[in-house]
């Protein structure tokens, strides 16, 4: 019955419980080795990476579950200068890292002219994607930032339970981000978007519908990773989520979703110490290195001990593209865009 499940084209909503559901290692190990084979069968062995840049932990949000809480006083803020984000972006192309993720809590005073300065001076001096992760924005910012060249947003769904995300997130709306996210892909971004694993009072079913949610989107990448509590906030007493669940649900989101990209995110290797060898042998294909120089990287803190936060970001960087090799797997030197516009240009 498993082997039936795992090579059926379209799985329902049942049939994706029963794999989450899977709690035996042999059965969870076919379902990794299944989604290894599709991840080698949509997006070759190429591992790609994107490069973020933290370029603010100020947030005017209060997401219960986030240490950059506004409500959160004892986080040390930071904005680095324009100057700064543009030498760094220069840095990483340098690395042969194609992709510049421009990430920040949701912090207007990085304003519709400041961003797209950003975009412009970048894409003058690299020959980089952009993909800005910047939260909930206006509508007339996404669609000016597109015309100063980005190329991709992310912004993450959390969970598909609206009655949860009100709880998680007090002012906003799941229809609201669904509108931004639909609006961001009408017109012309590559979308990214994606839940947490095991965030309190979250159920299977939420987490299927995680998934089914980002194939009604149509994403160019979805990102899944473990919930992990940080002091300081409303949740800070929950247990974390788990990497076995998280594994789960990205074997199961490769099947389902198909031709995605799939981040084996840095949340998983820090509660797991080859959490990123794990995801990428479980349907992943990216992986995304925070790459914001000191004294910044460590103030970033949407949960506590983040893997690396304390190591030059360079020597960092040598040490992944190490354990990437050492899984046979290769990383690209292009850029990444979207599958779904690779396979539209070549039909
Ligand atoms: S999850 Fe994002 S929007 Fe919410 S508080 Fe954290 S940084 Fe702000």
């Amino acid at each position: 019955m498993l082997d039936d499940i795992l090579n059926k084209e379209d799985l329902s909503k049942e049939e994706i419980i029963t794999l989450l559901s899977l709690d035996n290692k042999n059965d969870q190990q076919k379902l990794f080795d299944r989604a290894n084979e599709l991840r080698l069968l949509y997006c070759g062995e190429e591992v790609h990476l994107r490069g973020i840049i933290e370029i603010s932990n100020i947030c005017e949000q209060n997401c219960v579950y986030c240490g950059l809480r506004a409500d959160n006083k004892k986080l040390e803020r930071y904005r680095m200068t324009p100057e700064e984000i543009i030498e760094t972006a220069k840095n990483i192309s340098n690395l042969g890292i194609f992709t510049i993720v421009l990430q920040s809590g949701e912090d207007c005073h990085f304003d519709s002219d400041i961003i797209s300065y950003l975009i412009y001076q970048i894409k003058q001096k690299a020959n980089v994607a952009i993909t800005l992760s910047l939260g909930e924005r206006t509508f007339e910012e996404y669609r000016t930032w597109k015309i100063a060249g980005a190329d991709r947003y992310l912004l993450k769904h959390e969970t598909a339970n609206k009655l949860l995300y009100e709880k998680y997130h007090f002012k906003q709306q799941l229809s609201e981000r669904l509108e931004h996210l639909k609006f961001l892909k009408s017109i012309g971004y590559q979308i990214g978007s994606g839940s947490m694993i095991g965030l309190p009072m979250q159920t299977i079913e939420d987490i299927a519908d995680d998934i089914l949610l980002c194939k009604t989107l149509d994403l160019d990448m979805a990102a899944f990773g473990p919930f992990i509590s940080s002091p300081d906030t409303p949740y800070q007493n929950f247990n974390s989520g788990s990497a076995e669940l998280t594994l789960k649900t990205m074997a199961v989101a490769r099947i389902v979703l198909k031709k995605v990209h799939i981040p084996a995110t840095t949340a998983l290797d820090t509660i797991d110490s080859i959490g990123r060898e794990k995801g990428l042998s479980a349907g992943a294909n990216v992986v995304m290195p925070d790459l914001t120089p000191f004294p910044y990287r460590s103030n970033y803190q949407i949960y506590p001990n983040k893997r690396g936060s304390l190591d030059d970001p360079t020597v960092s960087t040598a040490s992944l593209q190490k354990r990437i090799e050492a899984l046979g797997r290769k990383i690209s030197s292009k850029r990444g865009d979207s599958l779904k516009m690779d396979f539209e240009h070549t039909v």
